[in-house]
């Protein structure tokens, strides 16, 4: 079994010298993504088994700072077809979705939302719901705002009731996307968020593959994960943000 340390120099034995440090993940999402401008590798937990075709296929991805030519499609198909990975992912989605069950508290974030920010919120996501998805979605999951996300945006919470039908607990957005100037990111990834929620209902699926895609480019939002975004930061992490952004002009009437 490969630690971080072992598989970052088997990458960096193979040329993908830009690549700085790997991360390991247990979450239900990442199968792999290049972070930090090409020099972070996060990778599925699974991949400490790796063999060595795939840390071939890593270490081309890495070289090539993504999936960008006809050699590291194939790799990225390579490294996501491995069905190490798809077992382990499945059965971390089998798991929160068990919790969910069981509590269905489980998986919610504390919110930081003031009143008006969760109204406004709250009245963004019915506008989205009604223009970009034709009131598909649920009218009334809850939005609400985290401190505690770091280099995540946001993310949606599945849950599964007794019966196995789907419904959404919630959306949590980096409280970060209140600030001034990241209006342009806070709607994109509320959007992001909202395709979640569609996707997830109607398929089942819960990352970024094909059918969630086809939502994003229906709907608007950038069909890509939401890694480093450009994003301002509030000053400190323990910084409150009471910031209510104004709403689109669409939505303040004539
Ligand atoms: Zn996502």
């Amino acid at each position: 079994m490969l630690t971080t340390t072992d598989f970052l120099h088997e990458l960096r034995r193979r040329g993908a010298k830009r690549v700085s440090r790997v991360r390991f993940r247990t979450n239900r999402n990442t199968v792999w993504s290049l972070t930090q401008r090409g020099t972070v590798l996060n990778v599925h937990s699974a991949y400490r088994l790796a063999p060595p075709s795939l840390l071939d296929a890593f270490a081309t991805l890495a070289i090539e700072g993504g999936v960008r030519s006809a050699a590291s499609k194939r790799a990225a198909r390579l490294v996501g077809d491995w069905p190490e990975v798809a077992i382990a992912i499945e059965e971390a989605r089998a798991r929160h979705l068990a919790r969910t069950r069981e509590d269905p508290n489980f998986g919610r974030t504390h919110c930081s939302a003031t009143d008006e920010q969760r109204a406004y919120l709250r009245t963004l996501y019915r506008y989205f719901n009604q223009t970009r998805f034709e009131s598909g979605l649920p009218a009334d999951v809850p939005v609400r705002l985290s401190r505690r996300m770091k280099s995540a945006l946001g993310h949606m919470v599945p849950g599964e009731r007794p019966d196995g039908s789907r419904y959404v607990i919630e959306i949590a957005l980096n409280i970060d996307l209140m600030l001034a100037g990241n209006g342009a990111e806070r709607i994109d990834t509320l959007l992001h968020e909202m395709a979640h929620i569609a996707d997830y209902l109607e398929s089942g699926s819960l990352g970024h593959g094909k059918s969630w895609r086809s939502w994003a480019h229906r709907v608007g939002c950038q069909p890509t994960t939401l890694y480093d975004r450009p994003v301002g930061r509030r000053p400190r992490r323990r910084s409150r943000v009471t910031r209510v952004p104004p709403l689109p002009p669409a939505l303040l009437g004539p």
